[in-house]
């Protein structure tokens, strides 16, 4: 449903979670985030009303590496609890992944996964995605997440904006779009990308439009598009100038 990602020098949990409240006209049933701390995975979601999420970030203070992605979430697959919500994380807890959208294809793809080993924790079309990287992410054995992103991608049936942030790269976040809306901001020294541009209007009014099949790669300093084959795509940018 809401989508927020973050990478840059602000604490990423603050620019997501305020993200994700801007997105909150749109409904949900649970929300999420993920963000690196000192090089590991946190994630915390909870279903219900981001005041549920928000009460459980307060109990536990942390900081973070200035990387982080949240989510709200529109159950289509799965009830709407903190198991089902978003993001999900794989089993080497190396990939999180958050996901606008329906994977047509997920029950093929989380049998062929299962025998290969992987434990499914929900019951989520999504979840698959988070051990598609993973896998991708081994085999390749390089940490490229924007290329295993693009491999997953070619695997996947069905509507999806899909964005992750792995430890393998803890300065990057990943994301690709078919049939449902990624749009990313350009910051100075910080980028941030969300479905809607209410997300982070209050950062910047850079924006950049993402086409179908395309792949974005958000570091502090660089915004990269490629399609699902790595073939690189000139970057539409334009200025938000209407009022959030
Ligand atoms: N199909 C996914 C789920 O049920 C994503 C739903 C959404 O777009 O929020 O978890």
């Amino acid at each position: 449903c809401g989508i927020v990602g973050y990478v840059g020098p602000q604490p990423a949990l603050d620019v997501v979670v305020d993200g994700l409240a801007r997105l909150e006209y749109r409904g949900y049933d649970s929300a999420g985030v993920a963000v690196l701390s000192e090089g590991v995975l946190e994630t915390e979601k909870k279903a219900g009303k981001l005041v549920n999420l928000r009460s459980v970030l307060e109990a536990t203070p942390r900081s973070d590496d200035g990387i982080g992605i949240g989510h709200t979430r529109w159950a289509t697959h799965g009830a709407p609890n903190d198991v089902n919500a978003h993001p999900h994380v794989d089993n080497d807890a190396r990939v999180a992944v958050i996901h606008n959208g329906i994977i047509e294809n997920f029950a093929a793809l989380r049998l062929e996964l299962e025998e290969q080993g992987c434990a499914f924790t929900s019951e989520t079309d999504t979840e698959v995605t988070a051990h598609l990287l993973s896998r991708e992410l081994k085999e390749r054995g390089d940490g490229d997440l924007a290329a295993a992103m693009r491999a997953a991608c070619r695997r996947l049936e069905g509507a999806f904006t899909l964005v992750a942030i792995s430890i393998d790269d803890p300065d990057l976040v990943v994301a690709a779009r078919r049939n449902s809306p990624l749009v990313v901001g350009r910051g100075k020294g910080e980028n941030f990308l969300a479905s809607d541009v209410a997300a982070f209007i209050a950062h910047t009014r850079d924006a950049v439009e993402l086409g179908q099949d395309q792949v974005v790669e958000l570091r502090p300093d660089s915004v990269t598009v490629t399609d699902y084959d790595g073939a690189s795509v000139p970057v539409r940018e334009y200025h938000v100038d209407w009022d959030a």
